[in-house]
């Protein structure tokens, strides 16, 4: 159904420019939402700017589920971004205040049987990577994953090979048009302050005729995660990362630090994360997460092909490593040959605390 038409190498890359093709038809779009203390994710309303720019007349209703005063908020948020929002859909059940595949795919089911969408998107975070491929199988479509770039509505840039080529896929299948996107890729929208529209409708979503127990197939134990004042990784305007030259997980506190002053998320490379120095949530590359933040702050970090897949887009890069050679300082716009354990004490020093 997703065929890969053209290659291209490496960052910058551009195509030559595709006109868009008119579309006759009023397209609506699905987005399943993200919500956390209140508020829709930042990555959920990338997908948003994403759907909006497939078609001028797409009309783009959000999906959030769960239940109690968080999702009351995250409701009303969601609402605030109307016209962008053109509805907001309320799934109001227990069962969906976690994140399971099985039961969130049996709701987007039960949406598009009701509402016939032309596409359904979510950002590539682990929420979006678990459900969508599930429902798509439910619905007999090929999903496109990782989607950069929208140039016509159904023509996308993904990267391939770790983000060392860009494919361009048709989609040529039915509807709906199923797709992750790289939120990195797609600007969060604002609210505009001095606009006076009015919020968008919402619905509930008519859960009574949801097969609850067909969806309990997989239970939710509990959530791990460590308890941090820390901006979340995927988000963070600046990221400083460590490698596996930081040695051990106390080395990795002189960096936590750092992050503190700056007001930066931290990071890791698989080799720090193997190594048992930081907890996996925290690896950047191929297989962790992918950032671009303004400043991407790089201490003994090799520049491993699957690392820079997680952070070539990153604004500004800085890399800081005792070799000359190390592949990083092909991608960072400043280098620093040096000792870590000289660098970091000295930053700790002369950095103000951020307030
Ligand atoms: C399928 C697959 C997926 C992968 N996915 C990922 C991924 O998502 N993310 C990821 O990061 N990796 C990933 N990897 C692993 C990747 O190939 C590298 O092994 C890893 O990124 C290396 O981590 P590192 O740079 O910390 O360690 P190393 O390669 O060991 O590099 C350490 C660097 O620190 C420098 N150094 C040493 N001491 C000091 C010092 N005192 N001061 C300054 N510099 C110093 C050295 O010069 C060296 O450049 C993947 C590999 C595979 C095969």
């Amino acid at each position: 159904m997703a065929s890969c038409s053209i290659f291209r190498t490496l960052r910058n890359c551009r195509f030559s420019s595709i006109s868009p093709s008119p579309i006759c038809r009023l397209i609506n779009t699905l987005v399943l939402g993200e919500h956390d203390g209140g508020f829709v994710k930042p990555s959920t309303l990338s997908a948003v700017t994403a759907a909006s720019s497939i078609s001028k007349d797409n009309s783009i209703s959000i999906l959030l589920g769960g239940s109690g005063s968080a999702l009351e908020k995250a409701v009303s948020h969601a609402a605030s971004f109307h016209p962008l929002i053109s509805q907001v859909l309320v799934a109001d059940s227990d069962i969906l205040m976690h994140p399971l595949a099985e039961t969130w795919a049996d709701l987007v089911h039960l949406l598009q049987q009701k509402s016939g969408y032309s596409y359904i998107i979510s950002a590539s975070s682990s929420f979006g990577k678990n459900i969508l491929p599930r429902s798509a199988a439910i619905l007999d479509v090929s999903p496109i994953t990782d989607i950069i770039q929208i140039s016509e509505p159904h023509l996308f840039v993904r990267p391939i090979y770790a983000g060392n080529a860009l494919c361009t896929v048709r989609y040529t299948g039915t509807d709906p048009c199923m797709m992750t996107i790289r939120s990195t890729s797609f600007p969060i929208p604002s609210i505009q302050a001095d606009s006076n529209h009015d919020a968008a409708p919402i619905s509930q979503v008519d859960l009574s005729i949801f097969n609850k127990e067909k969806s309990m197939k997989s239970r939710w134990l509990k959530l791990t995660s460590q308890e941090t004042d820390r901006p979340e990784l995927g988000n963070a305007r600046v990221v400083v990362t460590g490698g596996r030259a930081l040695k051990s997980a106390d080395n990795f506190k002189l960096l936590e630090k750092l992050a503190e002053k700056l007001g930066a998320a931290v990071g890791a490379t698989r080799a720090a994360v193997d190594a048992g120095f930081v907890p996996n949530d925290l690896q950047v590359g191929q297989t962790g997460k992918i950032v671009a933040p303004e400043l991407y702050m790089a201490f003994g970090v090799s520049g491993a092909i699957q690392h820079l897949a997680g952070m070539r887009d990153s604004k500004v890069i800085v890399a800081v490593n005792k070799d000359p050679d190390a592949p990083i300082f092909q991608v960072a716009d400043y280098g620093l040959v040096a000792d870590l354990f000289e660098v970091i004490p000295e930053l700790l020093e002369k950095i103000p605390q951020k307030k």
